[in-house]
């Protein structure tokens, strides 16, 4: 146990102060898909104080070719991300406190989960859900690191509130718009790139080494061996209403109401309702089976057949239809289910 991070401390950037600062520290990984599960290896690995893990899926077999951590037995049983990321981070490093939630990350709930974390990491695979993180950490003076990848190329950014442009002050600089729907596939290499620029930049602020952090945008293609690395020093707009002087937050006003979203590329419609309910599985589930429907569930979720598609109903009532875009039509089958 001792010898745990020698290899860690003997680099002398780090030391045995920095590893100590490491230990002190609290980190909040937003979605626990590929970038997710491979950023919270990579610090539960290193001996971060606390992790929050938070994603709203569970784990199905596309997942396992460049999600890691994630074993054919999870999505065999639909387990939660959350709760199956939570499982094989302890039995790599029990000494690591780790909170695994299963929600949608929304304006509503963000600024509460980041209260009291040293870093937020974007391991999310929209924009709607990054604007809100860089919301959150503007007005918590919190850092976040963006990373993103699609088909063989990746990108990533680290924003410091009050020293670096924030995601809101690039967007007109950055032709992000290809990368906001996950629709031609991805390779796992990209992913470990990602993260690795990720996580790097992650130690550099556990351990407060601010000097060493890039300050670039890096953007690269594995596949077809591009590399490029942006200066953004420049980038910061006063008049930004995220990071600027009349800033306004515009991405944490929150309308309430049930919301449903298609998830991108996915051929799925995402349904909340207007405010979490806490289900009763068992009931629900033998209620379903008396009027006919096709459902099996786990402890966190029940998985309902209906027509062609199918759907996903997790215990806070939020739902997932796949196999449709149609958010009425995915909205009326909703309501039809649960009464
Ligand atoms: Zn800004």
């Amino acid at each position: 146990m001792k010898d745990r991070y020698s290899r860690q401390t003997m680099f002398s950037a780090i030391g045995d102060k920095g590893q100590r600062n490491i230990q002190k520290k609290k980190v909040l990984i937003i979605g626990a898909g590929a970038l997710g599960t491979a950023n919270a290896e990579l610090l539960t690995r290193a001996g971060v104080g606390h992790l929050t893990i938070v994603d709203r899926d569970y784990v199905e077999w596309s997942n396992l070719q460049r999600q890691q951590l994630y074993l054919e037995r999870d999505a065999h049983d639909q387990i939660p991300k959350a709760i199956a990321i939570k499982k094989h981070l302890t039995a790599i490093n029990h000494d690591v406190s780790i909170v695994a939630c299963i929600k949608d990350v929304n304006a509503s709930n963000l600024e509460v989960m980041a209260e009291g974390h040293d870093l937020m990491i974007d391991a999310t695979d929209n924009f709607e859900t990054r604007w809100i993180i860089n919301d959150v950490s503007q007005k918590l003076s919190i850092p976040w690191i963006y990373g993103a990848c699609v088909g063989s190329f990746g990108m990533s950014f680290t924003v410091i509130p009050g020293k670096t442009p924030c995601m809101n002050c690039l967007w007109k600089a950055i032709p992000f718009q290809s990368m906001t729907c996950e629709t031609g596939g991805i390779i796992a290499p990209v992913v470990q790139m990602v993260t690795a620029h990720q996580s790097a930049e992650a130690m550099k602020i556990l351990v407060e080494d601010w000097a060493a952090l890039r300050k670039t945008f890096v953007t690269f293609d594995l596949w077809n061996n591009q590399f490029q690395s942006i200066d953004m020093t420049k980038a910061k707009r006063e008049d930004c209403l995220s990071c600027g002087k009349e800033r306004t937050y515009p991405f944490l006003d929150y309308t309430s109401g049930m919301k449903t979203m298609v998830l991108c590329g996915r051929d799925t419609v995402q349904v909340r309702p207007p405010k979490p309910i806490d289900l009763n599985i068992n009931h629900l589930l033998s209620r379903l089976k008396k009027a006919g429907y096709k459902a099996q569930a786990n402890p966190y979720l029940v998985h309902i057949h209906y027509e062609k598609e199918r759907m996903v109903l997790f215990k806070d009532g939020r739902a997932l239809i796949h196999g449709t875009n149609d958010m009425a039509y995915a909205k009326r089958v909703y309501q039809k289910i649960l009464g």
